[in-house]
């Protein structure tokens, strides 16, 4: 299900842009304001957000700036005024896409889809993101807080999608300097590794046992 998240503080748009976006199959969240959206992202992962640009508390563009600090979130901003869309692509703050309002619902839903596309074209393995170079990992657009070993487990998993890497293949690749780890130490990593993606995507579990050999990163 893609999760959309409508920051919007005046109720008749807001009404009439949730209602387009459920006919269409999205799952939406509805804030008010800026200090509802930060805690509405705090519990819960977005594939989207719409923003308002005026918003009662805080403007669009900081609240994109907030929004962003943990995650990478496409963006779409509603705008009052044809100017205000031209100030938007000017400060070049990231947001994928403005749709100055009054718009249509489809017109909208018809944006949303887009941006989704061409999220979805660069969007990397199975919800992951890798940044080899910064040893970091993205899942669902939001860094993996991860221990040295975690990374290098999910690091050998991601390099081969879809093969199974058994318990000794990943020891020899990820522990070779500790002498004292056992195929133990793999399946205790795996664990704290499925607790960390399950804490972003409660019902993500793209780790796979494979019984009697070792695991794998399962590839949609
Ligand atoms: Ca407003």
């Amino acid at each position: 299900m893609t999760r959309i998240l409508l920051v919007e503080d005046e109720g008749a748009i807001a009404q009439t842009i949730e209602f387009a976006l459920r006919a269409e199959g999205f799952e939406t969240a509805h804030a008010l304001n800026g200090r509802d959206a930060l805690r509405i992202v705090a519990d819960d992962a977005f594939d989207l957000v719409l923003l308002d640009v005026g918003l009662p508390d805080i403007d669009g563009y900081a609240l994109l700036r907030e929004l962003r600090r943990s995650r990478d979130l496409p963006a779409i901003f509603l705008t009052a005024r044809h100017a205000e869309a031209e100030r938007v692509l000017g400060l070049e703050l990231g947001a994928d896409d403005y749709v100055a309002k009054p718009f249509s619902p489809r017109e909208l839903v018809a944006r949303v889809r887009a941006v989704l596309r061409r999220g979805r074209a660069q969007q990397s393995l199975a919800g992951f993101e890798h940044d080899a170079e910064g040893r970091r990992v993205f899942f669902r657009g939001r860094q993996l807080d991860l221990t040295r070993y975690e990374y290098g487990l999910l690091a050998a998993l991601l390099q081969r999608p879809g093969a199974i890497l058994t318990r000794a293949q990943l020891m020899d690749r990820v522990w070779s300097d500790d002498r004292d780890s056992s195929d133990r130490t793999v399946d205790t990593h795996v664990k704290t590794l499925r607790a960390k993606l399950r804490d972003i995507d409660a019902g993500a579990d793209p780790i796979r046992t494979q019984r009697g050999l070792g695991y794998s990163l399962q590839v949609d």
